[in-house]
């Protein structure tokens, strides 16, 4: 685990391996690797939770970007793929306070479900969560889970808020903001390819690795809410915050990973240096 440094911060860069970095990510990671200032220490990980979605070959490309960008980091790389146990450890606690259920739904039942009650409800992730599972007998979850029935692991929202009580986090923009988790409804917490999720993942590792200021673009912002819900859960001291301006590309839209031309990879390619690429993310210290 890594020590907390006496100065400076402990900041991270959290890219998935899902595609090549552009300049949106090199922005990102150039903001987090500032941020320790002096004395600090700058971490890569790796979220790599997706199967699916993941590469090898793109956390390769990640890491040789970086590095060409002019970035280091601490060593070894946490990769979020090898470290389940950490996962489930959090889960566990979870469950010992009742807060998590499991969820059978399909997204077509869940579908069906929000059409025929009339108000579909939507909060930043898609619509909420309609509750069928939730009213389900501890005997039928048993009955179904023994069946070998897939499930996903969703947080009791209104259960967990009334036991975390009001919280709020540190925004190096706004200030104190208060956390509004009640607006996801029950999230998933494990999912039913992966026994966790983005959120889970993301705020047990935080806390591992003693991060102090995450940087991160302001697509994630309101995903603090959950994370500052579970953080007042597992009893971990949140870091601050800072959710920095997204790039566009000339149309005014966010640069996506699809946004081919603009990958650092392309740039390299092109001759491009890595001061006119740093340039380019209009980066400033
Ligand atoms: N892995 C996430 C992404 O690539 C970022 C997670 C975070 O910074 O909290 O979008």
């Amino acid at each position: 685990m890594a020590k907390r440094s006496k100065a400076g911060q402990i900041t991270r860069f959290a890219p998935s391996p899902t595609g090549y970095l552009h300049i949106g990510h090199a922005f990102s990671a150039l903001t987090a690797f500032h941020a320790r200032g002096k004395g600090g220490t700058f971490h890569l990980r790796i979220e790599d939770i997706d199967p699916a979605r993941c590469k090898p070959e793109f956390t390769d490309a990640i890491l040789e970007d970086l590095a060409w960008l002019g970035l280091d980091w601490e060593k070894p790389v946490r990769k979020q793929s090898e470290h389940m146990d950490d996962y489930d450890k959090a889960l566990r606690k979870l469950t010992t306070k009742g807060l998590l259920y499991p969820c059978f739904c399909t997204r077509t039942e869940i579908k069906a479900e929000i059409e025929q009650s009339g108000h579909a409800p939507h909060g930043p992730d898609g619509p909420i969560y309609p509750g069928i599972c939730k009213k389900l007998s501890d005997e039928k979850r048993e009955d179904r889970i023994d069946k070998g029935d897939p499930h996903v692991r969703r947080l009791d929202m209104q259960g967990a808020s009334a036991i975390a009580g009001p919280l709020a986090w540190k925004d190096k923009n706004q200030g104190l903001v208060k956390a509004k988790p009640e607006r996801f409804g029950d999230v998933v917490l494990a999912r039913k390819d992966v026994p966790t999720s983005y959120h889970l993942a993301v705020t047990v590792d935080d806390h591992l690795q003693e991060i102090t200021m995450v940087n991160r673009g302001d697509d994630l912002a309101p995903s603090t809410d959950v994370h500052r819900l579970l953080q007042g859960l597992l009893g971990y001291t949140p870091p601050g915050y800072d959710h920095h301006r997204l790039i566009r590309n000339t149309s005014g839209r966010r640069l996506a990973k699809r946004d081919q031309d603009m990958t650092i990879r392309a740039l390299r390619e092109n001759g491009y240096t890595p001061e006119e690429v740093v340039n380019m993310t209009g980066f400033e210290e």
